[in-house]
């Protein structure tokens, strides 16, 4: 196989989790550092967890990240179909050529059978391998059983394929990022390929997809690797060149458990939801289990291509440390354009009435709020003051500030000096800073506590955007509303 082809191959049992995109990354960054193709294939042969909305779902996110695939259910490709249901028609020959080479038997075992071997084994304090009941049957005895209505599935042989290939039972195979694996393959039962109705398992669909495709390097998470040793002794059972294997170290919340829904978002859409920008979601995943050589963190996918070495994950598990994601996100949103920002705060923004601003204000607004933001979502409680006449006092901006003496005699005097403001930036910032020089001399009030009557006035709150650039966004009209309705409201 000289030509580098690898896939992401999820099941459309959900929304394409952060994992995943994980591991569709390395994947992609692998197939980009070696000129290969990158394949999606949606795995959806189990009818009843599989969803379109999930497919549609993986589709998105898979784009919003940046990685697209070169060949997949969409766009097609030389080695289709993608969608692993309509590759049914597919599997039955390589069955049968399992079943006539003696790599695969019929097994008419119950499920109720099945259960009770399992249960003597546990008894036993032992781990359940399937007693291999079937694999001698006569003919005469398979037609009795037919005859009884039974259905056989199809199990493959290990034993038989191990023997036929590797001079002992331990199989062994050299992953790309863990090195020398192995297991005794005495400890893997003779699994089911193809279910009664048909329907092939997923150790074996995948083995004759990644066949079939031409897949040349399967990198994917370790818990997938007891299924490797199944799938390696049914490639050389077929005959199929054995592509090489990579497996990725797991995903663990900060607490070092199984990353899970209690912990915050694991789905790429819901990040996305939350305000997280894809662009650092997928530099952050990156560094899970990658590191950069000159330690520069902040990187696109294709920089990161350039440097990218699969020999050089690492094989350990990965903390998903969401503080470092939000550090990450708030990078990013600091460095996006403003034109772009606008764009993507939208969303965030859609129960205030963003047509009572002009264009200029609307960019003016952002300009000035971005700084503090570490989620797109934060700008929701970040601007209401931006919006309508009236403005919402927090209890303790009431309490706090705008009911003290100092600030009612402070906001009585800007009232009446404000009046014949002219309101433009430069002015609004002369004559705020002589105001405040006023009260200082005055009164010997801090400047920032003068500062904070008026705020307090004019935006309800003690702490947010630059001042000026409120007040000119707002207009003099309705920041001299508010600042009177503020002295009203303490008398
Ligand atoms: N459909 C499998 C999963 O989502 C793919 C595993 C593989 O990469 O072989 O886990």
């Amino acid at each position: 196989m000289s030509e580098v082809r690898v896939r992401i191959a999820p099941s459309p049992s959900g929304n394409l989790h952060i994992g995943t995109a994980r591991t569709a990354l390395f994947n992609y960054l692998f197939a980009k550092k070696n000129n290969g193709k990158f394949v999606l294939r949606i795995e959806d042969t189990d009818a009843e967890r599989t969803s379109q909305e999930y497919v549609d779902n993986i589709f998105d996110s898979l784009k919003a990240l940046g990685l697209n695939w070169d060949e997949g259910p969409d766009v097609g490709g030389n080695y289709g179909p993608y969608t692993q249901s309509q590759r049914f028609d597919i599997y039955p020959k390589y069955v049968q050529q399992l079943l006539d080479s003696g790599f695969a038997y019929e097994c008419f075992c119950t499920p109720e059978e099945l259960e009770a071997e399992k249960e003597e084994a546990t008894a036993a304090k032992k781990a359940y391998v399937y007693s291999k009941k079937c694999e001698n049957l006569s003919e005469e005895e398979k037609a009795k059983l037919r005859a009884e209505g039974r259905k056989p599935a199809i199990r493959f042989n290990i034993a038989k394929a191990q023997k036929a290939f590797h001079s002992s039972t331990i199989l062994e195979f050299d992953d790309l990022v863990k090195g020398k694996l192995h297991v005794d393959t005495n400890l893997i039962g003779d699994f089911v390929i193809m279910k009664s109705n048909g329907a092939p398992t997923y150790n074996f669909a995948v083995v004759i997809d990644d066949a079939l495709m031409k897949i040349s390097h399967v990198i994917r998470g370790e818990d997938h690797i007891s299924n490797t040793y199944k799938q390696i002794l049914i490639f050389e059972a077929l005959g199929f060149e054995v592509p090489r294997f990579g497996h990725l170290g797991m995903i663990l919340a900060p607490d070092r458990s199984k990353l899970s829904k209690r912990h915050g978002a694991t789905a790429v859409s819901d990040f996305v939801k939350e305000g997280y920008l894809t662009d650092a979601l997928i530099n952050f995943v990156a560094l899970l289990g990658w590191s950069p050589s000159d330690g520069q963190e902040i990187k696109t996918v294709d920089e990161i291509a350039q440097d990218f070495r699969i020999g050089e994950i690492s094989s350990s598990n990965s903390i998903f440390e969401y503080d470092k994601l939000k550090w990450m996100n708030s990078h990013y949103i600091k460095m996006l354009p403003i034109e772009e920002l606008k764009e993507r705060l939208k969303p965030y923004l859609t129960k205030y009435d963003l047509s009572s601003l002009t264009d200029e204000q609307y960019t003016k607004m952002v300009e000035i709020t971005r700084e503090p933001l570490t989620l797109l979502s934060d700008i929701t409680d970040a601007v209401p003051y931006f919006f309508g006449k009236d403005v919402e006092i927090e209890p303790e901006t009431q309490t706090g500030t705008l009911d003290t003496d100092v600030a009612q005699k402070v906001l009585v005097d800007f009232l009446e000096k404000a009046k014949a403001w002219e309101w433009t930036e430069e002015n609004l910032h002369e004559k705020l800073a002589e105001f405040r020089a006023y009260w200082k001399e005055k009164d010997g009030i801090k400047p920032k506590v003068t500062m904070w009557a008026v705020r307090a006035a004019i935006t309800g709150r003690t702490c947010g955007a630059d001042m000026v650039g409120i007040l000119e966004i707002l207009g003099k009209e309705t920041s001299l509303y508010r600042a009177e309705k503020a002295i009203k409201l303490a008398v």
